[in-house]
């Protein structure tokens, strides 16, 4: 086809990796296709059609923390919590935390039932962090919300020869990297879930998924490199990426269905898992909820089921 010779991509092509990176701007998926994989080569079109970019309406940074930034991983944390949302997730969460490394700015994402389990969800952070990257937080910095201040927080850290650096009190400016981040999540999230017209209690994948497309992306204080790249040292190949909400054909078995049945069932891709190529699928109770919009073919096989979530792998 002609339209795929060297140096000419679709305008569709373009809005595809648009939607695939949450909602990227044009200027950061060119930056991106020199400095990962799998990404598709050539002049990208820039999408300005897409609907989940107008009705989630990316509002830009109110302010940005000074551009200081530590010279090696871990050296500094910034945490910051979210919720509680109105509506509780499909696995009945409320909150979320997140973990930005100050160096790199890659993201990690914990949900939560209570705002009280973030004390949990930093222990967990920090021996994921240990065994992935053999290094140590040294600093942590957060406001001062109870949920940072307890003395099980704060006995932890010293024990453990964490640095807390707490920030006064109407001074969200030295929170910067944090807020700015949980900011971003929602725009993205939001941009997300309308621009396949998903049901909210989805937020909790929304804002996963978000995390983890990010994590595959350019910073500005970055230059020419992703933020895994900046943390693990290895260029993300991005070729697993799908937009978050497309349908899902997922074939059954012969010994799965009853005669007549039909052999195939729709999915929606929710959220990705460790392995590129396994997709964490929602099969919503009713079929109307499925996005008309189809971007994805998957012969897939079903793995392992929790309610009416299910994680299914297999290559477009
Ligand atoms: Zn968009």
């Amino acid at each position: 086809m002609a339209g795929k010779a060297e140096g000419l991509v679709s305008q569709d092509d373009g809005e595809l990796w648009h939607r695939r990176l949450g909602h990227l701007h044009h200027g950061a998926l060119k930056i991106l296709q020199q400095i990962t994989t799998g990404l598709l080569q050539g002049t990208l079109a820039q999408s300005d059609q897409c609907k989940g970019s107008t009705l989630g309406k990316f509002v830009k940074a109110t302010f940005h923390e000074k551009d200081s930034r530590t010279m090696m991983i871990l050296e500094r944390i910034h945490i910051d919590m979210c919720g509680p949302f109105s509506v509780a997730s499909t696995a009945k969460h409320r909150y979320y935390v997140i973990f930005v490394d100050d160096f790199s700015r890659k993201c990690w994402i914990f949900l939560m039932q209570k705002k009280g389990e973030t004390y949990s969800k930093f222990c967990q952070f920090k021996a994921l962090v240990k065994k992935e990257s053999g290094n140590k937080v040294k600093a942590l910095r957060s406001d001062n919300g109870g949920e940072y201040i307890s003395d099980k927080f704060k006995d932890f850290c010293k024990a453990e020869g964490i640095r807390r650096e707490l920030i006064a009190p109407h001074n969200p400016q030295q929170n910067g990297v944090a807020e700015q981040k949980n900011r971003t999540i929602m725009v993205v999230a939001r941009m997300m879930l309308h621009d396949q017209g998903l049901p909210l209690h989805l937020w909790a994948e929304a804002c996963n998924t978000t995390v983890y497309v990010q994590n595959r992306c350019p910073h500005r204080i970055l230059g020419m490199s992703t933020t895994e790249e900046a943390y693990s040292g290895k260029k993300p190949d991005l070729s697993h990426l799908r937009i978050f909400g497309a349908n899902v054909y997922m074939h059954v078995t012969k010994d799965a269905r009853k005669k007549l049945e039909p052999t195939t069932k729709v999915g929606i891709f929710v959220q990705y898992t460790n392995t590129p190529h396994n997709y964490r699928v929602y099969f919503p109770d009713s079929s109307n909820d499925v996005p008309k919009d189809t971007f994805l073919v998957v012969g897939c096989y079903l793995q392992r089921k929790t309610s009416n979530l299910v994680v299914v792998s297999g290559q477009a």
